[in-house]
């Protein structure tokens, strides 16, 4: 593994934080406060390539590797973590899904106006009963002539306040467990699928996050992907590789928070000398650098490995758990070094405290990236 990035990398890191720097920070609080989420930044986005950033040219993507997205992922994320929220949904849920598992017919119709932002995505796996255990899902999706009938209740499901396609799992044979699952593409206004309410969120409070309700949904059999009763492994595949985009998220809020720390060290003074010249905060600053580092490294590594073809599975986990681990611990620390100021809203690091929380629960929580990993270590 080479430990310098390409003048390629380099470049989509630099404009990445140029975008973010301009576009993103000045309106991240404010999307957090009103609970808003950047429709028009993330059209910018799109218009850009940053939302098709692994699709193939061919598909309307920017054909970049995977390493150059999550460079571009650690760089918004520094600025907003809720619109990177979206960013990662669209990047490492939706394309990933149909560029792997779509037929070229699927991939010709969806891929170019997901790729460029003029249409979002949304993946739904989640339900009111099944989270961890995704394969307890209830929703089912029955054969009718020529469409299955679709009815159930997906909850937590990123970008479907405004999201155009949702990629949803439901059971075509609720007999066979995990291998009874199938996955269907969801135009928005198909008749028999409504939208809920937006959930008031402790953090990424500029994404949204609605329930989904299909009550005798007609999708046609065409709208399938991948193969009948096939669709678990579809969710599975996907969120080996969804991890690696989490996991920068994370990694880059814990580089926000420490920017912010090491800023206010050297401003904030106590006892007539600035903070950061206290051991004290030093030994803080010290240690935060070094998670965020080590994170780094375990994020980069299991994008470089997918890039070059190798089994990535424990690398994704490692590299989201510790991640998002540190993400927590290192905000925190942030929010110590504030002191009070650090509690009010009007500074960065309070933000940064609440957003890194749910890096440890979705995309699977900590507790499951530690099953994936323990079950990778012991498999014969
Ligand atoms: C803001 C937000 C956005 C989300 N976006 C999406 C989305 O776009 N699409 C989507 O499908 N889902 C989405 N989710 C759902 C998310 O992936 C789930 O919340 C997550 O997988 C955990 O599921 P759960 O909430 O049902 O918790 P549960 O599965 O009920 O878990 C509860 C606790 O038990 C632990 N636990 C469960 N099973 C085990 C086990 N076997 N061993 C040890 N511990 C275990 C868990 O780690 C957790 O700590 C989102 C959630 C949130 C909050």
């Amino acid at each position: 593994m080479n430990f310098t990035l390409t003048p390629e990398q380099e470049l989509f890191r630099k404009s990445a934080r140029e975008f973010a720097l301009k576009e993103l920070e000045p309106i991240a609080a404010d999307l957090d406060r009103e609970h808003r989420v950047a429709l028009d930044v993330l059209k910018k986005l799109g218009s850009l390539g940053y939302l098709g950033m692994t699709v193939p040219e061919e598909y309307g993507g920017i054909g970049a590797d995977m390493l150059s997205y999550i460079l571009v992922m650690e760089e918004l994320s520094r600025s907003c973590a809720s619109t990177s929220t979206a960013v990662t949904v669209q990047n490492s849920l939706c394309n990933t899904l149909l560029v792997e598992f779509g037929s070229e017919t699927q991939k010709r119709k969806y891929l170019p106006e997901l790729a460029t932002g003029k249409k979002f995505g949304a993946f739904a796996l989640t339900e009111p009963e099944s989270g961890s255990d995704a394969a307890g899902m209830k929703t089912t999706a029955v054969p009718k002539g020529d469409s299955f009938i679709l009815n159930g209740t997906k909850r937590f499901i990123t970008s479907a306040g405004f999201a155009d396609i949702f990629l949803v799992f439901a059971l075509t044979d609720p007999s066979a467990g995990n291998r009874g699952v199938s996955c269907f593409l969801v135009e928005r206004h198909t008749p028999g699928f409504t939208v809920g309410k937006e959930e008031d969120k402790m953090g990424i409070r500029g994404s949204s996050t609605c329930e989904l309700f299909f009550e005798n949904c007609r999708v046609p059999r065409e709208n399938l992907i991948g193969e009948l009763n096939r669709g678990f492994k579809v969710a599975m595949v996907t969120l080996d590789s969804g991890r690696i985009g989490v996991a920068a998220q994370a990694l880059g809020i814990a580089q926000a928070a420490l920017d912010e720390a090491i800023q206010y060290a050297k401003e904030r003074k106590a006892f007539g000398k600035p903070l950061a010249e206290f051991q004290a905060i030093q030994f803080k600053l010290a240690e935060m650098k070094t998670k965020v580092e080590a994170a780094r490294l375990l994020v980069y590594k299991a994008a470089w490995k997918k890039d070059h073809k190798l089994d990535y599975i424990m690398d994704a986990s490692i590299a989201k758990l510790y991640a998002s681990e540190i993400a927590s611990e290192v905000a925190d620390e942030a929010v110590q070094i504030f002191g009070g100021y650090g509690y009010i809203r009007d500074y960065k690091v309070e933000r940064l405290y609440r957003d890194a929380r749910i890096t440890r629960i979705y995309e699977g929580t900590s507790e499951i990236q530690k099953l994936v990993i323990a079950r990778e270590l012991l498999k014969d």
